[in-house]
């Protein structure tokens, strides 16, 4: 029987993830299910956010699905290293996720609920691919050391070629199977990192010629996203730069709330490994109220579902689902506006369930 490790993690994480539970259950669809800590919750009990019985539960797992880790409990109390958002960066290096995928569709009937005029959105079907696994967040060296009596903070953006080679290639691929448009955003002119990220995505398109390439300055990507987002079809990105382009893109959509994600990658011994959450944070704002949109992981299953488990049925399944529960008017108070039903966390995951 296929495995899937759950990790609800922090914040809304075990609401969200409990929806999204909810719908496999309900699709009768059979997988062994496993639980681990992750974050806070697991540094409250091991002191560590991403202790060795988790990884090896993920290890031994055929996909992950994460709902969210941090929070204020632990912001500032417990040692940097040790954080909980640590255990997000350990578990894509120790499973070699260095690709994220991060689609932003705006189902018609949130083309409203955007900030953004409805005709810039409605119908908007792209993909961010955020590298996971380098860049910024991962690079060496890194710290804050003390020269002169002075504190001097310090980061890294490196990427090898081969690094870029092969998330560049993963864009092509989507790209072909979508509307065959690549758009590589850089900083090519003022980071060399980013010279060697042009030249190595310009070499890669070299062997897809049906796919149309184009780049893109990071700073003009941000203001293209707002301004005239249906220009895009695959986005493919530095991880931090990534980042914040997803959750811009996530506006789009309506709400964070709304945004599933794949994270993909492979470990040394060959095996395909995958991770799945939304890309939204663990939200203490409203974490314990019955107030979070649990469609993002909702979603974020129905891709797990799809792109490990090879059941595109399913997938579409809770598409329609997702898609007949925001027809019939029910909304989480993220994506409420005038003259719709205001539902919380779980039955929002009611609904979805129903209409399957
Ligand atoms: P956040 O994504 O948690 O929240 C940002 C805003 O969006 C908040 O107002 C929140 O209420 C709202 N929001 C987020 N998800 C929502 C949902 N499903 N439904 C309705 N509203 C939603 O980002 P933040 O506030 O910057 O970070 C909070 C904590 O989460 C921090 O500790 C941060 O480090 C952590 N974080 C974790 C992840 C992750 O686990 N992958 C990602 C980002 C941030």
């Amino acid at each position: 029987m296929q495995k899937i490790l759950v990790l609800r993690g922090d914040g809304i994480g075990p609401e969200v993830v409990g929806e999204a539970l909810k719908i496999l259950d309900k699709l009768g669809a059979k997988f062994e299910i496993a639980e681990g800590l992750i974050g806070g919750a697991a540094y409250d009990v091991h002191k560590n956010p991403l202790p060795k019985e988790t990884l090896d539960k993920a290890m031994a797992a055929d996909a992950v699905l994460l709902g969210a880790v941090g929070g204020p409990k632990w912001d500032g109390k417990v040692p940097f290293e040790l954080r909980p958002e640590a255990a997000l960066l350990g578990i894509r290096k120790a499973l070699g996720l260095y690709a994220n995928v991060r689609p932003a569709v705006v189902f018609d009937e949130l083309a409203d609920a955007s900030t953004l005029k409805k005709g810039i959105v409605s119908g908007l079907d792209i993909i961010i691919l955020r590298e996971l696994t380098g860049g910024l967040y991962f690079g060496e060296p890194r710290g804050i050391k003390e020269e002169n009596g002075q504190k001097i903070g310090f980061n890294t953006l490196v990427y090898s070629e081969k690094e870029i080679e092969r998330i560049a290639v993963d864009a092509f691929e989507l790209a072909m199977a979508r509307n065959k448009k690549v758009t590589s955003v850089d900083k090519a002119n003022v980071l060399e990192s980013m010279v060697l990220w042009r030249s190595v995505v310009t070499r890669v398109s070299e062997n897809y010629p049906s796919v149309a390439l184009n780049h893109m300055y990071v700073d003009n990507a941000a203001m293209q996203l707002v301004k005239n987002p249906k220009q895009f079809d695959v986005i493919v990105t530095e991880n931090t730069f990534g980042d914040i382009l997803s959750d811009c893109a996530s506006e789009l959509t309506g709400s964070l709330g709304m945004l599933p994600s794949a994270s993909l990658g492979r470990t040394p011994d060959g095996k395909k490994r995958a991770l799945y959450e939304p890309i939204h944070g663990s939200a203490p704002d409203i974490a314990g109220k019955n107030m979070a949109n649990p469609t993002a992981t909702i979603l974020s299953a129905a891709l797990m579902l799809k792109t490990t488990f090879n059941r595109a049925d399913l997938h579409d399944k809770i598409y329609a689902a997702v898609k007949k529960t925001l027809a019939q008017g029910f909304r989480t108070r993220d994506i409420w506006e005038e003259g719709k039903t205001l539902v919380g966390t779980s039955e929002m995951g009611d609904k979805i369930a129903d209409n399957l």
